[in-house]
Parts: C-alpha cells; sequence; structure tokens
C-alpha cells in the first residue's frame, strides 16, 4: 500500500521534472512567484448607481436574490446596509444564473485584521460558481501571488496589488466569457476574465486553464451555459455591497453587409478618373490598380475604389462614396465626397492623369 502510494508519488514528480504541467509554466500556489508591484488606488468614491439595463444582485435592502448551496434562503446576515460572510454559513448562491456577464461589486475586509496570509479577509467571487475571483486583505499582507486579492485563483496572480486597507470598501469590476462547448462536449473556447479592482486593471483578458481550485488543476467540463454567481464562506466576516449585473450578449458584432459588387465600368471611363482631387487641406488621389482603382486619403491609408456606376464609386474600407460630376471632355469637373452625414465637393488639379 505505501510502496504503491510511493510509486505514484514518484510518477507525478517524474512528470514534473519532464515539463511545466501549467500553462504559466508556475506551479500553483507557488511563494516563490514575484509579487505583483504595488499600484495605490485614489480615493475610494462613494458607490456607484447601477446602470438601468443592469441585474441589481444586492442594494442593501436584503438577501432576497441570494440562497444557500441547498435552495434554501442566504444564511449571512445584514449589517449596515452590507451584506456579510457568517463563518460556517457557507457560500452564498445568486438565485439567478448567469453565462456572460459585467459584474460590479464592493466589498470590504474586516477590521481590525486577523491572521495572516490566506487567513486574513478570506472570500471569493465565483463566476458560475466555478472560476474564482480571489477576496482577500492584501494590503501589506503577504501570500501566494496566486491567491492574493484579484488573482484568478491558482492560475493568474493580479497584475498589480490594488488593494486597499481593511474595513475599506473596495470594488471589483469584472468582464467575464463563459467557456464554449460543441454538441459533443469538446472545448471551442475557454473563459475569459478581465477584472479592476479600484479602478486598476488587475486581469487583462486572461484566458482560464479550466475551473480555479485549491491544490490541483481541474479541466474543463462541458455542462450548462450559466451558473450562479457564488460568494465565498472561507471563514471571515468579509462584507459586500452594491452588487450589480449586466448580462452580455452571446456576440457584440452583428454581421457586416458584403461589400458592394463591382459594375462593369470600361477602363478608359476609369483612366479619366485617375488624378489628384482637393478641397482647402482634404486631398484625395485616385490611382489605377490592377484593373480597377484605388484612392488614398489624407492619412494615406489606401484602400480599393469600387466602381457602383460610371459616375458612382464606394470606398472598400470607409462608408463612404464618390460621385463624379463630368466636366468638358468627359473628364470628371468635380467629385462630390459623402461620408456619414457630411459631403462636400473636391476639385481636381488641372494637370492631365491619364496615365496607368
Ligand atoms: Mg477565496
Amino acid at each position: 500500500m505505501k510502496a504503491k502510494a510511493l510509486c505514484a508519488l514518484f510518477v507525478v514528480g517524474a512528470m514534473g521534472s519532464a515539463g511545466a504541467q501549467t500553462p504559466s509554466g508556475w506551479r500553483a500556489h507557488d511563494l516563490a512567484r514575484p509579487r505583483p508591484p504595488v499600484a495605490t488606488p485614489g480615493q475610494a468614491a462613494e458607490p456607484m448607481a447601477p446602470p438601468a439595463d443592469a441585474v441589481v444582485l444586492f442594494d442593501g435592502t436584503d438577501l432576497a436574490a441570494w440562497k444557500n448551496r441547498e435552495g434554501a434562503a442566504a444564511g449571512w446576515v445584514m449589517r449596515d446596509g452590507a451584506m456579510e460572510a457568517v463563518p460556517g454559513a457557507g457560500y452564498v448562491y445568486t438565485r439567478q444564473a448567469f453565462g456572460d456577464v459585467q459584474l460590479h461589486i464592493e466589498w470590504a475586509a474586516p477590521t481590525p485584521p486577523k491572521d495572516s496570509g490566506q487567513g486574513r479577509g478570506n472570500s471569493g467571487v465565483f463566476l458560475m460558481e466555478k472560476y474564482e475571483l480571489q477576496v482577500l486583505d492584501s494590503y501589506r499582507n503577504d501570500t501566494y501571488p496566486d491567491g492574493q486579492a484579484g488573482a484568478a485563483y491558482g492560475q493568474y496572480p493580479p497584475l498589480v496589488n490594488a488593494s486597499l486597507p481593511p474595513g475599506e470598501w473596495q470594488s471589483y469590476d469584472i468582464v467575464f466569457r463563459r467557456p464554449r462547448f460543441d454538441s459533443m462536449g469538446a472545448l471551442v473556447a475557454p473563459a475569459r476574465m478581465t477584472a479592476l479592482q479600484n479602478g486598476i486593471l488587475i486581469q487583462d483578458n486572461v484566458t482560464l486553464w479550466g475551473p480555479t481550485n485549491w491544490l490541483q488543476a481541474n479541466p474543463y467540463v462541458a455542462g450548462s451555459d450559466r451558473g450562479p454567481i457564488a460568494l465565498q464562506d472561507h471563514g471571515n466576516p468579509v462584507r459586500y455591497r452594491n452588487i450589480w449585473v449586466r448580462e452580455l450578449p452571446e456576440s457584440p458584432q452583428t454581421a457586416a453587409p458584403p461589400l458592394p459588387e463591382p459594375a462593369d465600368v470600361p477602363a478608359a471611363v476609369l483612366d479619366r478618373l485617375v488624378g489628384t482631387y482637393r478641397n482647402g487641406g482634404m486631398v484625395l488621389v485616385i490611382r489605377r490598380s490592377g484593373t480597377g482603382l484605388e484612392v488614398t486619403l489624407p492619412e494615406g491609408r489606401r484602400q480599393a475604389l469600387i466602381p457602383l456606376s460610371p459616375v458612382e464609386y464606394a470606398f472598400g474600407a470607409t462608408a463612404a462614396t464618390l460621385t463624379v460630376i463630368p466636366g468638358p471632355a468627359e473628364r470628371p469637373a468635380r467629385l462630390t465626397f459623402r461620408m456619414g452625414d457630411t459631403a462636400f465637393d473636391l476639385t481636381p488639379d488641372s494637370a492631365p492623369a491619364t496615365t496607368r
């Protein structure tokens, strides 16, 4: 039995020596890891009222949005408009489940501070119950960097230590993108997290390796697209207030329409458009490019000019058009440039510019 356990240890040890077992190369909870530099926040502000499209999870009134693990009333207490962790009462969970969110939450570590390291003001904000942004009194309190305040626990130390002293209200603003799985349960996109503490960036769109956990790294397991937000009872009476969340749309971008199809405009017509056009300081240069045209904007960026008709052209990369007002010998007398809600005329330089 003992020999078997030793053998297992040896195998683990051998794997360890063969290469890093975590994406960062650091073993989890390594005290030898460099400490993030301290970035002292500005003056703590009064709580900011939630935006109109937020789901308010706690406004200082009651714990109605929260439950315990069994689904019954949350066992934390209300004190002075804050909710306070009760040691032994367990985590609290939102009754509503969330996937992609922007979460605002304010917290304060107990004062006077007690104990040290992971024992001082420990709690945590869990997205989908699984991904913890650590809450800890990290004001002049050393611990392993991937477990200090603002760490994506066990994976990413915060970029800086932006902690305020215990007793002072601090804020986390978190953007969380849940992991994506395909219909077979294979991971398509890992979870990502961005976070600010007291207005200071502490996690910059980090890719989580899996659910955060103590001592071990757990792999992703396909499951629900949503889960409760949970607050940790780690035996310390950490307080929370002003908690609100905005659900983020699945994809922030709407599909762009295709570029217009180029019209079949004779080469001679395109040739006559080549030249330099001005309106004060605004200068457009039109050149031939392959069988088509390109235009250079004042900043020098070239883009295709797509013929829509012999007198109408669309920019390839900017939502702008040029309309040709013909002059003598079918050469342009001027061009009308339209972009957004502005339009102005450009007149050609007199020099002939028909060379290819
Ligand atoms: Mg914690």
